[in-house]
């Protein structure tokens, strides 16, 4: 599998660090974990197609995580010369129908049906769905909104990304021998904040879970002062590595 960071900040407008979103190809197969405001833009510098996304797993509707999904929406139904004919699914926590269903209204777009491609809203809670020759197990994380993290496994190798949690036993599950684990470490450890990790919280999750990698993620602008892998390196003794937007991995 290939991963491309698109966004490793926050709300916080950042030229550098923009809202969360991760790119993953698996074999032919175009997912996103998340699709914060500015990721389209993102994708464009990547040179990812919108229109060939296939799945896309919000884990939670905070805008920094949802924001370029009506735009995403209005990009693929209005983009003159192109009529899309594949198949979009797009998963989120539980009420993310709902949600779904007010963004149209809002907005004025058709966010749960089209007419010219089969769109599938699904909400998961705590499963395991098996999308063409993946697999994906969501887990609710610890956060101030109803918030999933995921598990995307294929041909025996897993990436899991926690979203937006604080430190729970789900999240050590989540990530629990996975060959990659993306996580939260939005905040130093001297200012915590309720809903995210700190970076020994992160690397305290990813030892107890033996994730072999990790991308510490989701920074906000106090986090580029503070040597996050001395860090976490003496907690945990996995690869550690620090999200930049447009970085690549192969997993
Ligand atoms: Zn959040
Ligand atoms: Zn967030």
């Amino acid at each position: 599998m290939e991963l491309v960071v698109l966004g490793s900040g926050t709300c916080v407008p950042n030229l550098k660090r923009s809202c969360s979103a991760y790119y993953i190809k698996a074999d032919n197969v175009h997912i996103l974990f998340d699709i914060g405001f500015g990721t389209l833009r993102r994708m464009l510098e990547a040179g990812i197609d919108y229109r060939e996304i296939d799945y896309i797993f919000c884990s939670h509707t905070h805008l920094d995580h949802v924001g370029d999904l009506a735009p995403l929406l209005m990009a693929i139904n209005h983009t003159p010369g192109f009529k899309r004919k594949k198949n979009l699914t797009i998963v989120g926590p539980p009420n993310f129908i709902n949600f779904m269903r007010q963004l149209g209204e809002t907005f004025g777009i058709n966010a749960i049906a089209s007419s010219t491609f089969q769109l599938t809203i699904k909400e998961m809670e705590e499963e395991t769905i098996q999308f063409e020759d993946f697999k994906i197990q969501s887990m609710l994380m610890a956060h101030n909104r109803i918030a999933n993290g995921y598990r995307l496994t294929q041909k025996k190798k897993t990436i899991a990304y926690t979203g937006d949690t604080q430190h729970c036993l789900q999240a050590v599950a989540l990530l629990h021998d996975a060959a990659l684990g993306i996580l939260d470490c939005s905040f130093p450890d001297n200012q915590p904040v309720e809903g995210h990790l700190t970076p020994s919280l992160a690397a305290e999750i990813a030892q107890k879970a033996g994730c072999e990698k990790i991308i510490l993620s989701h920074f906000y602008p106090m986090m580029e002062k503070i040597d996050i892998i001395q860090i976490c390196k003496k907690i945990y003794n996995g690869d550690i590595n620090i999200a930049e937007d447009l970085e690549k991995y192969k997993i």
